[in-house]
C-alpha cells in the first residue's frame, strides 16, 4: 500500500510535469539547439538537472507528534518537492540542486479534522504553517521563507473531491486540494464544466485559485475564479469561517471575497461551491491579422465594449505571434473564439469579424494561427524547462491598465524592460483578458541567461519590470498574485488603511502568525 502523499506517479522536483515526462538529454539538446537558431542565444552547452538521489537537505529540526506520524512525511524527496513554486528562480534552483528553505515536515491531512490537528500543533510548536495546493506559484507563495524556526508545509492533495452537486442551481462542494485535470474529469460525468483553465490547469487546484484570485484562460466576462465561486470554507487556528451559499449578497463586505487572494494568511480554504456550466456544444474560432499591436488592440477595445463576450480574445504582438509560429514576420495576431452551450455562436463572430475588419483586421477562419498560438501555449511549461538547460532566462510580467492610459503603459513598460536586458534580448507582449474598461498585458523575455548568476539576472530584471509596471499606474499583478516576491511593490500599490484592516483580522483570525508568514503582510 501506498504510504500518505505518495503518488503512484512521481512529480519532478524541479520542472514541471511528472518525472516520467521529463526529457531525455538528447532531447532537451535537441530543442535547446532549435530555440538557439531561432533566438540568436543560448549556451551551446546543455546543463543536466540534479538528480534526487543526490540532493542533500539540511536536516529537518521538527519531528511530528505520534499522533500525526502517520500523515506526515520528511523524506527528502517529499521536503524538496515541496521547497518552491514554480517560478523561473524556484526552477533554476531546484535544477542545479539547491533547495534554500526546505520545510521540515509535510503534513498530508486527508480532511478537516486532521487539518485541525495540523494546525493546533504547529501553534504549540510554534511553527510557520504553508498551506499549498499544486505547488505552482511564480511569486513565491509556497517558499518557507519565513521568521520561525521551524515550518511545516501542509499539502491539500488527499482532499481533492467533488463531494455534491446542485443541478438546480448548477453549482458544486468541491475540496480544495481537487486539481483542474481531475475536477473537470469528475465534473464530465454530469456534463458539466467549471470552465477555468489557467495555463497551470494540470497541476493547480481549486484551494491555490481561490486563494490567489487565479486567471482562467477565458479572455472576457468569466475571466477570475472569483466570478465562480458561490461560497467558501477555511479552517482558522481560530474556528471555521464558512459563508452562506448565495448567488448575491448585499449584507456587508463579503466574507468571500477577504479570502480570495488572501494566499494562505487568514485560514486553509477546504472548500468552495463554486458556479458550473453547461459543457459548449457551438465553437467557433478565427485569426484575425494586423499591421501592428496598436491597431490590434484597437479592435480589441471596440469587441470589448461591443457586450460580445468573445471566450477568447487574445492579441499577440508581432514577435509573440512570429514566436509561437502563429503569423508571419510583421504581423500582429488576435486568436478570437466564441462558445455556448446554448445557442449557435455563428453570429456573434460574424458581427465581431466586422468589428475587426473596421479596425484594419484581416480575418482568417482556417489556417489563422489559433491552433498554432493554443499548441504553444499548452507546451509553454514543458518547453521553459529545456530552455533553463539550454542556457535561456526566460520570464513573465503582467498587469492590467484602462484603456485611457494603454498605449503609453505598453510602450514605457516595454521600453524599461528592454533597457534591464542584455544586448540581442527579446521582449514580446500579448493581452491575456480584455475588459470594457481596461486590458492586461503580459510580457514575456527570453535572453541569454547569465549562467552561475541567473538569480542576480531575475533580481535586475525583476525590479525593473515592477518598477515600471507600478510607476506607470498599473496593478503589480492582474492574476499572478502577491506572494513574498511583488511584496515591495503590493505594499506600495495598497492603501495604508487598508493594510491595518487586513493586518487586524489576520491578528484576529491567526493571533500567532503562524500562517503563511511573510506573504501580503510583514510577518
Ligand atoms: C506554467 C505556469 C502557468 C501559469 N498560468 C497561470 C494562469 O494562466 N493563470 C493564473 O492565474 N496563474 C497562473 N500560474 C500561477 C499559479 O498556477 C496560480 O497562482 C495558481 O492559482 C496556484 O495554484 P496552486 O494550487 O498551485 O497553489 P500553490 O502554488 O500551492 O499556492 C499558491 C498560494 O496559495 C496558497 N494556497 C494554496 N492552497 C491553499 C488553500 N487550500 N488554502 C489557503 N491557501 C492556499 C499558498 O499558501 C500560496 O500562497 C501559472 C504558473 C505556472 C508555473
Amino acid at each position: 500500500m501506498a504510504s500518505v502523499g505518495v503518488e503512484s506517479r512521481r512529480r519532478s522536483v524541479w520542472g514541471w510535469g511528472y518525472e516520467d515526462q521529463q526529457l531525455a538529454p538528447d532531447e532537451v539538446e535537441r530543442i535547446a539547439a532549435g530555440v538557439r537558431g531561432q533566438l540568436g542565444f543560448g549556451a551551446a552547452e546543455v546543463e543536466r538537472a540534479a538528480r534526487v538521489e543526490d540532493l542533500e537537505l539540511p536536516p529537518a529540526r521538527l519531528e511530528p507528534p505520534p499522533s500525526l506520524a502517520g500523515i506526515c512525511r520528511t523524506d527528502t524527496y517529499d521536503r524538496a518537492l515541496h521547497t518552491y513554486g514554480r517560478g523561473y528562480r524556484d526552477v533554476v534552483r531546484a535544477f542545479r540542486g539547491r533547495f534554500d528553505h526546505p520545510p521540515d515536515v509535510v503534513a498530508h491531512p486527508g480532511g478537516e479534522r486532521e487539518l485541525e490537528q495540523v494546525l493546533a500543533w504547529c501553534e504549540e510548536a510554534g511553527a510557520a504553517a504553508i498551506p499549498y495546493g499544486g505547488g505552482t506559484s511564480v511569486v513565491g507563495g509556497v517558499e518557507a521563507r519565513v521568521p520561525q524556526e521551524v515550518a511545516v508545509t501542509i499539502d491539500l492533495g488527499r482532499m481533492d473531491r467533488v463531494l455534491e452537486i446542485d443541478r438546480l442551481s448548477r453549482a458544486a462542494r468541491i475540496q480544495a486540494g481537487a486539481r483542474g485535470l481531475g475536477l473537470e474529469g469528475q465534473l464530465r460525468e454530469h456534463d458539466l464544466t467549471l470552465r477555468h483553465y489557467p495555463q497551470s490547469f494540470e497541476h493547480s487546484t481549486l484551494g491555490g485559485w481561490i486563494a490567489t484570485r487565479a486567471g482562467g484562460h477565458f479572455a472576457t466576462l468569466y475571466t477570475h475564479i472569483d466570478d465562480l465561486v458561490e461560497s467558501v470554507r477555511a479552517i482558522t487556528p481560530r474556528g471555521i469561517w464558512e459563508s452562506r451559499r448565495l448567488p448575491g449578497s448585499g449584507a456587508g463586505p463579503s466574507p468571500d471575497r477577504l479570502l480570495l487572494g488572501s494566499e494562505g494568511i487568514l485560514g486553509v480554504i477546504t472548500e468552495a461551491w463554486v458556479r458550473l456550466q453547461d459543457r459548449p456544444r457551438f465553437k467557433v474560432s478565427a485569426g484575425v491579422r494586423f499591421a501592428s499591436f496598436e491597431e490590434g488592440a484597437r479592435a480589441v477595445r471596440a469587441l470589448s465594449q461591443s457586450g460580445l463576450h468573445p471566450s477568447n480574445c487574445r492579441l499577440l504582438d508581432p514577435g509573440e505571434a512570429l514566436m509561437t509560429g502563429a503569423a508571419p514576420e510583421g504581423h500582429a495576431l488576435l486568436v478570437l473564439g466564441f462558445e455556448s452551450a446554448d445557442h449557435d455562436v455563428e453570429p456573434w463572430m460574424g458581427r465581431a469579424e466586422e468589428l475587426c475588419s473596421d479596425h484594419g483586421g484581416e480575418v482568417r477562419r482556417r489556417g489563422g494561427g489559433e491552433g498554432a498560438w493554443r499548441d504553444a501555449f499548452l507546451r509553454a511549461p514543458y518547453l521553459r524547462d529545456s530552455l533553463i538547460a539550454g542556457g535561456i532566462f526566460t520570464e513573465t510580467f503582467e498587469s492590467a491598465i484602462t484603456w485611457d492610459r494603454f498605449d503609453e503603459f505598453v510602450a514605457g513598460v516595454r521600453a524599461r524592460i528592454e533597457a534591464s536586458l542584455d544586448t540581442g534580448a527579446r521582449v514580446t507582449c500579448r493581452l491575456t483578458h480584455v475588459y470594457p474598461d481596461g486590458a492586461a498585458p503580459y510580457f514575456t523575455v527570453a535572453a541569454a541567461a547569465r549562467r552561475g548568476a541567473e538569480l542576480e539576472q531575475w533580481d535586475e530584471v525583476k525590479a525593473a519590470a515592477s518598477e515600471a509596471i507600478l510607476t506607470s499606474g498599473g496593478t503589480i499583478t492582474h492574476h499572478h498574485a502577491v506572494g513574498r516576491d511583488h511584496r515591495s511593490w503590493y505594499d506600495r500599490q495598497r492603501p495604508d488603511p487598508f493594510a491595518e484592516a487586513l493586518r487586524a483580522a489576520k491578528a484576529a483570525v491567526d493571533p500567532h502568525g503562524i500562517l503563511n508568514p511573510g506573504v501580503i503582510l510583514d510577518p
